[in-house]
């Protein structure tokens, strides 16, 4: 069986990303696994920092690899914290310093300025200097709420609103959460992009 490195150590991500290869002669292995060093994101968008992520990873092992970015972007605030969502209160994974902050920027702003939507974008390199990457991209719309609520996901998820469901992401179960959010909806679309692989076909018919 092929190998397909995700650029990431983070195994959450790998089990998420795993049921996509489902049928396909590729095993999904984390850099992380194959001694891989994280990449330093120093892009200007999401797509040149999962590139970066990427190429990182192909040019460490040789192998083909898949990365994603994410993050929050808030309407009132100039589509922040965007890029910088992981770190946005300083420290990098400051999930209650990065609410916090987040709740002061939107103080006396009325719930229908609250619009937001997460952005997950997925990208697939066949080597490291590859000329045609498959790029996914997923949106997950709702608004920003005025005080956390529920206890589950992870990041902003507590004052992220979905007006459709009526709940925030973190009252949501993990598997809804993944049906409906950005990286769900990112990798529903890369799962279809990779359809010639799983007829048994290369790579060649993938970027057709
Ligand atoms: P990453 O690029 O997937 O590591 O995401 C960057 C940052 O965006 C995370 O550290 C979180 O702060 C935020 N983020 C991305 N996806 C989610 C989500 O599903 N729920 C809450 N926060 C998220």
């Amino acid at each position: 069986m092929k190998r397909l490195v995700l650029a990431t150590s983070n195994r959450g991500k790998l089990a998420e990303i795993q049921p996509l290869l489902e049928g396909l002669d590729y095993s999904l292995v984390t850099q992380g696994e194959l001694g891989v060093e994280d990449a330093i994101e120093n892009g200007q968008t999401f797509v040149e920092n999962a590139l970066i992520k990427a190429r990182h990873a192909c040019a460490c092992t040789g192998l083909p690899a898949l990365a994603d970015d994410s993050g929050l972007i808030v309407d009132a605030l100039d589509g922040a914290p965007g890029l910088v969502s992981a770190h946005y209160a300083g420290v990098h994974g400051d999930a209650a310093g990065n609410i916090h902050k987040l709740l002061a920027e939107l103080a006396g702003i009325a719930e229908p300025q609250r619009t937001a939507r997460f952005y997950s974008l997925i990208v697939l390199l066949r080597h490291a200097d590859d000329p045609q990457p498959v790029i996914a991209e997923g949106l997950w719309e709702g608004r920003i709420l005025d005080a956390p609520r529920g206890d589950g996901g992870f990041g902003y998820d507590p004052v992220f609103f979905d007006p459709v469901l009526g709940k925030s992401a973190a009252e949501l179960s993990p598997g809804l959460k993944n049906r409906v959010s950005h990286r769900g909806r990112a990798l529903a679309a890369l799962r279809h992009l990779l359809l010639p692989l799983r007829a048994g076909g290369g790579w060649e018919g993938v970027n057709d």
